[in-house]
């Protein structure tokens, strides 16, 4: 894990701020027109979609395709200027974190914290920070919704990585449901709901059936779209050309697969990722305009986190006749993952990046 401390002076304080990432993911660039991944993929507010015949993806208007550019960049809306950072507030700290679908996050270069306090300051960011702050301290101080979420979190923190360290092998999603359902209960004094099985379908019908995932070591961009048992994966070219493509079945059972000890380490590091990642400020902040407390929606989101890698672990290893997972497979599996990591906080509604 990598972590670099730096401050927000914000309009109205100045923030203790952390950033967090995996030891192989410890900065960002994005060259200009590097991928265009976030623009193929997001809608920002006031900005629609096209739907480009050829590919089936949903692309955004000001994304000019030629030169991979954006058409307003210097005005593009916050959504876009935030990419592909996700930070939370709490105990009056900002903790920042990258979303790891993004390519740029493939970096060896150290991250910048100057340019991510400037990003943080500018408004409506500000305005946001104050207001996960206050929702933050209102959640901790509502006993009904906070019902010692932190105690809750540290304690599933720890048998997540716990559990993790012994791991050889994928799936887990059973056994983390357990280990979180275990957790929780009694805590808040109610069963927490069930966590929906999970399918390489299930996880498409909930973002909406449309897949980009990234290969890391040479920038490519796959599509994957799953049309109910058939499931297309694409390859596409710097001009996003469709350069291969194959057809499977739709898997509806997920493989045993044996991860080597790179593939191991990395998940490991990547679990140790979530844990220190700001899910609790987020989490809260749903919470309370739910009414449900903290801790159910830790279990939920905590749980939901392993669905899409088990998907995207089951998609890759049918793509590539796979029976193990080294390294290369498991920097894929968790862009694959991330981007619907990141969509659950994102919000529903919104064509997602994966
Ligand atoms: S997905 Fe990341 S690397 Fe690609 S264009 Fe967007 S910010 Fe840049
Ligand atoms: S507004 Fe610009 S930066 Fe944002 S998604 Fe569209 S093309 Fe990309």
């Amino acid at each position: 894990m990598v972590t670099r401390a730096f401050t927000v002076p914000t309009k109205t304080i100045i923030y203790p701020a952390m950033f967090v990432a995996p030891a192989w993911a410890p900065g960002y660039v994005c060259p200009k027109g590097l991928c265009g991944l976030c623009c193929l993929t997001q809608s920002p507010t006031g900005v629609s979609s096209s739907h480009n015949a050829n590919l089936d993806k949903a692309v955004c208007r000001s994304y000019n395709s030629e030169i991979r550019t954006c058409r307003k960049y210097l005005d593009r809306p916050t959504v876009c200027r935030k990419y592909p950072f996700a930070f939370g507030v709490e105990n009056d700290r900002i903790l920042i974190s990258v979303s790891l679908e993004c390519p740029g996050t493939n970096s060896k270069t150290d991250i910048d914290t100057d340019a991510v306090s400037s990003m943080l300051c500018e408004e409506p960011t500000n305005a946001i920070i104050t207001f996960m702050d206050s929702q933050y301290r209102s959640a901790v101080s509502t006993p009904g919704i906070w019902r010692d979420a932190g105690q809750v979190w540290t304690e599933l923190s720890r048998r997540v990585q716990e559990y993790f360290s012994k791991k050889t092998s994928l799936p887990c999603l059973q056994e983390v449901q357990q280990l979180t359902v275990d957790t929780v209960w009694g805590v808040a004094g109610e069963e927490p709901p069930e966590v929906p099985p999970c399918s390489v379908g299930t996880v498409t019908k909930n973002t909406q059936g449309l897949y980009i995932a990234t290969r890391f070591e040479t920038h490519a961009l796959g599509l994957v779209k799953v049309i109910g048992s058939k499931t297309k994966i694409s390859l596409l070219d710097e001009k996003w050309r469709e350069i291969n493509k194959i057809t499977i079945k739709t898997p509806t059972e997920f493989l045993s697969l044996e991860m080597d000890k790179d593939a191991q380490s990395m998940i490991r590091d990547y679990v140790s990722f979530l844990c220190n990642r700001p899910f609790l400020s987020l989490a809260s902040i749903r919470s309370v305009s739910e009414h449900v407390p903290v801790p159910i929606i830790l279990q939920r989101a905590f749980a939901g986190v392993f669905a899409p890698l088990e998907a995207g672990a089951t998609l890759v290893a049918h793509r590539d006749h796979l029976e193990s997972l080294d390294s290369n497979a498991m920097r894929e599996i968790i862009s694959f993952a991330e981007g619907n990591n990141h969509s659950i906080f994102a919000g529903s509604g919104r064509v997602h990046t994966l």
